[in-house]
C-alpha cells in the first residue's frame, strides 16, 4: 500500500507514521527527515533547502519533488510507503500521482490527522527530537525517562530551530492556507480518510489502523 499521512506540524503524524510503518511493513518516508539528513550531511540539496527550512517556509516544489520521487525509486520502498510531510502542495500531489503511475502504482489512501490549532501550538513548543533517529518527545505529554536523552537510542534531544518563535506560526499558517487544499484533492479522488488526532498516542494509533484496514477492505 502507498499511504499519505496529512497533518499539521505537531499533529503527531511523525510519531504515528513510525509505528504504523512497522505494523504495516512499509517504508516510512518523511520529507522533513530527508531534508534534515541532507543538511546534516552538508550536501548540495541540504544547503539549498536550509534557508527555507530555517525560515519556516516550504522548500520549492522542484527540489522537494525530485528528492522524494528519487527516494521512492529505491528498492526498500518497493513494498509500499507511508509518506509523511509530502505532498504539501497540489503540484507535489500531481507529481506524485504521475511518478507512481509511471511504475504502475498509485496512492491507496490519504489520511488526514485532525488536531485543533491551539493544541498544535502547545505541542510544538514542547517538542524535542533525538539527534540520531529523530524520535519525537514532548516535555508535557510524552517526556523521555531521562531528561534530554532519547529512551530508544540514548542520543541527545534537541529542539528544532523551526519549532521556535515565529517559525512555528508561519509553518502553521502555510499548512492551513496551502496544504489544507490537499483534502479537496484527495476527496475528489475518493481517497480521503479523516482521523481525530486529538486523543492519546495509543488511541490515535488504533483509530488509524482501523481506518486503514477498513479502507483496504473496500478494494
Ligand atoms: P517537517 O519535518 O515535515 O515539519 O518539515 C520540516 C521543513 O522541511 C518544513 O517546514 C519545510 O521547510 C521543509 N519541507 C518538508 N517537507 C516539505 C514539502 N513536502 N514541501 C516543501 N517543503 C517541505
Amino acid at each position: 500500500m502507498n499511504i499519505i499521512l496529512i497533518g499539521a506540524q505537531g499533529s503527531g503524524k511523525g510519531t504515528q507514521a513510525e509505528k504504523l510503518s512497522t505494523t504495516l511493513n512499509i517504508r516510512h518516508v518523511a520529507s522533513g527527515d530527508l531534508f534534515r539528513k541532507a543538511i546534516g550531511d552538508q550536501t548540495e540539496l541540504g544547503l539549498k533547502a536550509k534557508k527555507y527550512i530555517d525560515d519556516g517556509k516550504l522548500v520549492p516544489d522542484e527540489i522537494t519533488i525530485a528528492m522524494v520521487l528519487d527516494r521512492l525509486q529505491s528498492p526498500e520502498c518497493a513494498n509500499g510507503v507511508l509518506l509523511d510531510g509530502f505532498p504539501r502542495t497540489i503540484a507535489q500531489a500531481q507529481a506524485l500521482d504521475r511518478g507512481l503511475n509511471e511504475v504502475n502504482k498509485l496512492v491507496d489512501c490519504a489520511i488526514y490527522l485532525e488536531v485543533p490549532r491551539a493544541e498544535l501550538l502547545k505541542r510544538l513548543s514542547g517538542r524535542y527530537i533525538c539527534k540520531a533517529h529523530q524520535h519525537v518527545y514532548n516535555i508535557e505529554s510524552n517526556p523521555p525517562q531521562v531528561p534530554g536523552i532519547c529512551d530508544i537510542d540514548g542520543s541527545e534531544l534537541y529542539q528544532r530551530s523551526d519549532d521556535r518563535g515565529e517559525a512555528i506560526q508561519k509553518r502553521l499558517d502555510i499548512f492551513f492556507s496551502e496544504t489544507i487544499h490537499l483534502l479537496d484533492y484527495y476527496e475528489g479522488q475518493q481517497k480521503l480518510v479523516k482521523v481525530n488526532g486529538n486523543h492519546s498516542i495509543e488511541q490515535v494509533q488504533k483509530d488509524l489502523t482501523i481506518a486503514i484496514i477498513e479502507r483496504a477492505g473496500q478494494h
